[in-house]
């Protein structure tokens, strides 16, 4: 399942419920496995931190048909030139077959590493082929760094609220999620200063500061320019390395992209990127850019995680980048996600006005505060028995925090779908305010 759409709870761990009868393991007085989890007893602890979300169950009825999913960030995939796509994947199986099917380089196709600097340079990264160590999605990117860097116990700080699925990362090597919070110009230096300094009073390990400084997922809001040195200069003096993730940068709304924190410190930051957000997720190709010392490690890790990314989907990739004409492409993605972006808006201020919510100039999401009271998560399968859809607040927090919010994807339905998703929504919230 999507990490978008799988939320991050807190259920009991792994088998937990399960009742305690031994069935395996030395030992015949020893409780270890249970007849629901024979080898429960032999798990390693990030085993054990590992959760499946408590909310997948509802997810799965969500994605019927007559539901309006305003749930998943599943970028619209309709408006790509399909039979070009079709026919540019049959030439480079043609032409290029026993390349792409067969094993490759850990750190990444050369000709895709130096198409994904012409992507970058959009936003005023400066970089060389061999920084980049390209991925099984961002999502890769993101474990490998957790792997490199995170012990257990130490900490990660990152925004309130963050990204579900790195989350779920950062648990399963058993970090400490510390979040700092954010406002509509993004995270807020002087609340990072606070924690940081709060936790090196305390001796605590702090190792990386996560960040999705563009049209944040969940809370929509972008880091401004002028924080950006800001952040990083805090981020250098502590001694914590930034982990820039951005798969939405090159899909604003308005305006030049801003310059990326990469682009301003070459030596403080790993940069995650993706093509699944501005192209398709499907080939499961992203990058990081990483000081060189850390991407020997990368390409290390990728190496024994999984010797080396598609070829298949790099070479289609880089033959998209080659012959389609992408940076169009990106426009026209933006064109889309602008519109039903104004539909969301429209439709919360005309059905939810006692709500909150942020406007945001390019991605997939907003972030709503529920009138006082609500409870997101409780509330949520009365939605979806309403036929709408959301994911509550608390997946995007590692502490339980979040009740109060919901976040709204506007990214995949159509703009009369997600009017109407709204207005659901709405008789849902004011069936609530009447329990
Ligand atoms: N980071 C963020 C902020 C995301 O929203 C996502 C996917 N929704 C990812 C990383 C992972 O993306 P992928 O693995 O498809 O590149």
């Amino acid at each position: 399942m999507n990490p978008e759409t799988s939320g991050a709870g807190a259920l009991p761990p792994v088998g937990a419920a399960a009742p305690e009868v031994p069935t395996h393991g030395p030992g015949a007085d020893a409780v270890h496995g249970t007849r629901l989890d024979p080898w429960l007893h032999a798990y390693a602890d990030r085993a054990h931190s590992m959760k499946a979300s408590e909310i997948r169950a509802l997810f799965a009825v969500a994605n019927r048909p007559e539901v309006v999913s305003l749930a998943g960030g599943m970028p619209y995939l309709e408006g790509l030139p399909l039979d070009a796509l079709g026919e540019m994947s049959h030439r480079v199986l043609a032409n290029r077959g026993t390349t792409a099917l067969q094993y490759g380089s850990a750190q990444g196709d050369e000709t895709l590493r130096e198409q994904i600097l012409e992507v970058m340079a959009l936003e005023g990264i400066e970089a060389h082929s061999d920084d980049v160590v390209v991925t099984t999605g961002s999502q890769q990117a993101l474990d490998l760094v957790t792997r490199i860097f995170i012990n257990p116990g130490d900490v990660v700080v990152a925004e309130a609220p963050s990204y579900v699925g790195a989350l779920g990362v950062f648990r399963a090597h058993q970090a400490d999620v510390v979040h700092v919070p954010l406002d509509a110009a993004g995270l807020i230096p002087a609340a990072l200063e606070e924690t940081l300094a709060s936790l090196a009073r305390a001796g605590r390990s702090v190792k990386l500061l996560y960040t999705v400084p563009n049209f944040h997922n969940p809370a929509g809001v972008t880091l401004s320019a002028e924080r950006r040195p800001q952040i990083l200069e805090i981020a250098r003096r502590y001694g914590v390395l930034v982990l820039e993730d951005n798969p939405y940068g090159l899909l604003g709304f308005e305006g030049d992209p801003i310059p990326a924190m990469r682009s301003l410190d070459t030596d403080g930051v790993v940069y995650l990127g993706s093509f699944s957000k501005t192209f398709a997720p499907g080939y499961r190709i992203g990058w990081a850019v990483a000081p060189h010392a850390v991407r020997e490690k990368l390409v290390l890790a990728s190496e024994s995680a999984i010797l080396c990314p598609s070829n298949a989907s790099q070479l289609a990739i880089s033959a998209y980048l080659e012959t389609c004409d992408w940076r169009g492409q990106i426009k026209a993605f933006c064109e889309l996600y602008r519109e039903r972006r104004d539909a969301m808006v429209g439709a919360l201020a005309e059905h939810l006005p006692d709500a909150s919510w942020t406007v945001p100039d390019g991605g997939f999401y907003t972030w709503v505060k529920l009138p006082a009271g609500l409870d997101s998560k409780a509330m949520l399968p009365r939605a979806v028995t309403a036929r709408v859809a959301y994911v509550p607040g608390t997946a995007f927090y590692a502490n339980g925090e979040g009740s109060d919010h919901m976040r709204l994807s506007f990214c995949f339905p159509s703009p009369e779908r997600i009017r109407e998703g709204v207005r659901r929504l709405a008789g849902v919230v004011a069936g609530e305010s009447e329990l």
